[in-house]
Parts: C-alpha cells; structure tokens; sequence
C-alpha cells in the first residue's frame, strides 16, 4: 500500500524536526551529594562526624569497562547542564523511532514489489 509508505515518511519527518541540537548532549546523570575537603579544623568535615560539605552536584559518566567520570557541576552551570542531559535523552528516544521506521519502509518496499 502507497499510503503506509507515506505515512511511515510523515512520521520520519517529524521525528526528525523533533531532533535537539546535538551540539549540546551531554552524557551520564546528575547526582547530588555531601563532600569532605579534608582540610585541617574545617568544622563540617570533623573527624567524619561533621556533615560535610554541600550537597554538590556531580555529573557521573559511565565509561564503560565499569569505570565512571565524575565531575562536578557548579551551580551556575546546572541547567545547562540538565538541557543537556534531557536533549540526550530525547536524541536517542527519536533516533531509535527513526531506526525503527527505517526498517518497517524496508519491508513495506519490499511488500509492494511482490
Ligand atoms: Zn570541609
């Protein structure tokens, strides 16, 4: 049928116009958590007793082979940072969508030349 065929590449399309700008993306999840600074008589890391510092923010990058980056987020870079983070999330959600339309138009072409 003609018409799933250009329905499948309506959806492609707009799937496609869906896409965040990939110069953005950012890897990983944010967590947030106390510090210690391990600096000499500082009153909220005491001999472990104090609660440290914080809580900071820290993007975790897993790097695979069970290894993981850490880097800390300061405040003012937060939201930057979590669009990044959404727009990754969203870029591999449509590409996986697009992925999957590609192959049903693989096999609706071929269904139509039988
Ligand atoms: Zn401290």
């Amino acid at each position: 049928m003609k018409g799933r065929i250009a329905e499948l590449l309506a959806s492609r399309k707009q799937l496609v116009r869906q896409m965040p700008d990939p110069a953005i993306i950012l890897p990983g999840s944010l967590l947030h958590r106390m510090v210690r600074c391990h600096k000499p008589g500082c009153r909220f890391c005491e001999k472990g007793k104090g609660p440290g510092h914080g809580p900071i923010c820290i993007l975790s990058v897993s790097l695979g082979n069970r290894k993981v980056r850490q880097v800390p987020i300061p405040n003012e870079r937060l939201s930057e940072v979590e669009e990044g983070l959404r727009a990754f999330a969203q870029t591999r959600k449509l590409l996986k969508q697009i992925a999957q339309i590609n192959v049903d138009l693989l096999k609706e072409r071929k269904r139509q030349r039988q």
